[in-house]
């Protein structure tokens, strides 16, 4: 159920609402917006069902067919944009974030801090605790690789993202960095991501590796039920039949979650593809798709890296990238003004 609000309704309206609404058992969640904003109902109580039209502030109340309650265009028509430090997500320009695979050392941290600074990327990324397939390859480096990431995305300036892989690790994780990020093998891992909302930072939620579009907007679901509305949604790429790249990316489901949900899409053609020949040309298609911004794997010497060496991109390639990604966000933002004048 949607209760949809007055333009004139006042906030203590909307208090008065929301607590009558949760007195009665309907978990209401308060989306604000355009107008009033909405109030979606998690849990509407059939009994109270002749009450919703007539509480304070609302104008009308409506069935929510969506299964992505708080994630659908629904329930919320405007994109949401996300806010971190200077940077926002979701919003006009294309965002990079890049940085190297794994948090290896505080060196090799802070050089490829300064490449992605010198190229023009505004979020630092590096894992500190790595998912790795097997069990004896490098694990990343724990706490000590978070303390080197804040460490260095503060000395240069830059927000930083990590991946969380276990819900006890998330209130650590979320004291130094300024993005959670959930890897693919843990998208459908429903404690991590209750927590991850819980931390109340900005959570980049990747893409299983075998998950349909709607498992992954639910999985978002359980992000947003938290009461944490900064989501980011990332594809990175989908196991098919097709050997050649690493993985398939799917930019088709990049136009496709844009137009069922008012979260910010990011793609991360590092993972997606595996080779940095296609690295660049995916960038580039992911903005033209809709992505409000990618994610890339970066490394001082690809050569001796611990995790993923053979997908990093060298300086000149991140700075190609970052032209290209701003010339495409360019190009998008102009050919959306056409259309709308052309109406
Ligand atoms: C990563 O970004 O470091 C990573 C492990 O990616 P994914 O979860 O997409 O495999
Ligand atoms: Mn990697």
């Amino acid at each position: 159920m949607l209760l949809h609000l007055h333009p004139q309704s006042t906030e203590e309206d909307i208090r008065e609402t929301l607590s009558w609404l949760a007195a009665h058992n309907n978990e209401p969640v308060y989306l604000p917006g355009a107008g009033s904003g909405r109030i979606v109902l998690l849990a509407p109580n059939p009994d109270c069902r002749e009450q919703f039209g007539l509480l304070p502030g609302v104008c009308k109340a409506t069935p929510l067919f969506s299964p992505y309650k708080l994630a659908g265009r629904e329930s919320c028509p405007d994109d949401t944009i996300i806010t971190v430090g200077r940077i926002q997500i979701g919003g006009g320009e294309p965002v990079v974030m890049a940085g190297p695979c794994a948090v290896e050392s505080r060196e090799q941290t802070r050089l490829a801090a300064q490449m992605a600074k010198e190229a023009g990327a505004q979020i630092l990324r590096g894992g500190a605790y790595k998912p790795r397939t097997s069990p004896y390859t490098f694990q990343g480096l724990g706490r000590a690789g978070l303390e080197i990431l804040a460490e260095v995305g503060r000395e240069l300036g830059l927000p930083t993202i990590t991946e969380v892989i276990t819900p006890e690790d998330v209130p650590e994780v979320a004291q130094y960095v300024d993005v959670l990020q959930i890897g693919a093998r843990n998208m459908q891992n429903f404690a991590l991501l209750s927590a991850a909302g819980e931390s109340g930072k900005p959570v980049m939620l990747k893409r299983g590796l075998a998950a349909t579009i709607e498992e992954w907007l639910l999985a978002a679901e359980y992000i947003l039920r938290t009461g944490n509305r900064q989501v980011i949604l990332c594809e990175r790429g989908i196991r098919t039949f097709e050997p050649a790249t690493r993985n398939t990316l799917d930019l088709s489901a990049v136009a496709l979650a844009r137009a069922l949900t008012h979260l910010p899409v990011v793609v991360d053609p590092s993972h997606g593809t595996g080779r940095p020949e296609l690295i660049i040309p995916m960038a580039r298609a992911a903005i033209a798709a809709g992505a409000h911004g990618v994610m890339v794997e970066i490394h001082p010497d690809p050569c001796s890296a611990k995790c993923d060496g053979s997908q990093a991109l060298n300086l000149t390639e991140l700075k190609t990238l970052v032209y290209e990604v701003n010339a495409t966000g360019k190009l998008m933002a102009s050919l959306a003004t056409e259309r709308m004048e052309k109406r």
